[in-house]
């Protein structure tokens, strides 16, 4: 019986830290994601700010405010990207060292431990 006790016991923990890895897991991919949304919007943004700077040139009406109002929203992405940068950086787990590293890691990028059997 104690026997028995110790296996459900050993079972349901390792149970438990799969599902708190794969809850990181899916929460830094949802963060990359968005990220990578951001990153394409972005991008977006650029090339119609190089459109309208090159269209407003050649019909001689180049606007600083319009660039500049374009550009603000750039800012802003990148603003939203910086944020979502750190909640990515948060979802990682910490090395000994001090170093953070993706859940999916199996040695340490900074000070190359093992980390496949890290205690939380
Ligand atoms: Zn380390």
């Amino acid at each position: 019986m104690d026997f028995f006790n110790k296996v459900k016991d050993s079972v349901s923990k390792g149970v438990s830290n799969v599902s708190e890895k794969s809850t990181t897991m899916i929460e830094s991919s949802r963060i990359k994601k968005e990220i990578s949304a951001l990153r394409a919007h972005k991008t977006g943004m650029l090339t119609d700010l190089g459109k309208l700077v090159y269209v407003r040139f050649s019909d001689d009406k180049l606007s600083a405010d319009e660039i500049v109002s374009k550009c603000l929203v750039i800012q802003d992405i990148d603003e939203n990207i910086a944020v979502k940068e750190k909640e990515l950086q948060n979802t990682l787990n910490l090395c000994d060292c001090g170093q953070r590293f993706v859940p999916e890691a199996k040695f340490c990028a900074h000070c190359g431990k093992s980390i496949g059997e890290v205690e939380e």
